[in-house]
């Protein structure tokens, strides 16, 4: 018997009466979970197999079946701050979802949990602090993405400029999503910059954040944009061959976010 946390990254019908559940555990890496009877109402695990929900579970690890058998499941954090929030858990699915196509299955890989789970943490108390604009961050998708990146092998450095090497003291003068360099501006010298100004400067609040972990980014410069570079970067060095459907959605959460209200 295994008893692990876990974070519940996808559930879909299986039969008429059957759930699977993929979870992030804390012990076992991805695991894929039969939940029978899951559709009646009287459902033993309630929401501790929801999308997005860190649970407790107890399974026993069958190792001749890829789908195993939950024997308890309680919730620890059901996030529903988060879930009341369209932004915010539209990110939280873009999360979930790279990490479902992209983790190596059946392996332990307790730094992703740890990087979701407190990822999933910081955006659910964003989401509950929105409504205020107290402690907003919105840096929490960017640095969940740096992060990653770093644990996948493709550390970024967004303090030096990858051509003269030197430490930059000032926002770079441009960054390419497919290499991930930042480049000075005395190397760009009179080329135009193939970034945006916002996303150089969201870059640089990112690096000034690494520098002092302390200081939450509350209004990251060119968000979007400092996003999708991260997302394109990370893309271009773990393969785009694996679609995320989720990112489709993102997009249009963003786009009815930003549309003007009446
Ligand atoms: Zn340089």
């Amino acid at each position: 018997m295994i008893k692990s946390r876990a974070i519940v990254l996808h559930r879909f019908p299986y039969s008429d009466s059957s759930f699977i559940v993929k979870a992030l555990t804390e012990e076992c890496g991805v695991v894929s979970f039969i939940i029978k009877g899951a559709k009646r109402k009287e459902s033993p695990f309630k929401g501790a197999l929801d999308p997005l929900a860190l649970s407790e579970v107890v399974f026993r690890q069958n190792p001749s079946t890829d789908l195993q058998f939950v024997k308890e499941a309680s919730i620890i954090d059901w996030h529903g701050q988060l879930r009341a929030s369209l932004m915010e858990l539209a990110i939280a699915q873009v999360m979930a979802e790279i990490v479902l196509r992209y983790a190596p299955p059946a392996t332990p890989i307790p730094d992703e949990f740890t990087l979701l789970d407190h990822a999933l943490a910081e955006l659910d108390s964003t989401a509950s602090h929105a409504a205020g604009q107290a402690s907003t961050d919105d840096s929490i998708f960017s640095r969940w993405l740096l992060d990653i990146c770093d644990l996948w092998g493709y550390h970024l450095d967004l303090g030096v400029c990858s051509r003269c090497e030197k430490i930059l003291v000032e926002p770079a003068a441009d960054f390419s999503p497919e290499s991930g360099s930042l480049i000075c501006k005395h190397c760009l010298g009179v080329q135009s910059p193939r970034a945006r100004q916002e996303t150089l400067k969201g870059l640089w609040e990112l690096h000034l954040h690494e520098i002092h972990p302390n200081q939450a980014v509350q209004n990251l410069s060119g968000r979007v944009f400092v996003e999708n570079a991260l997302l394109s970067y990370l893309r271009n060095h773990i393969g785009f061959l694996k679609e995320i459907h989720s990112l489709s959605w993102l997009q249009e959460v963003r786009k009815l976010c930003s549309a003007p209200s009446t």
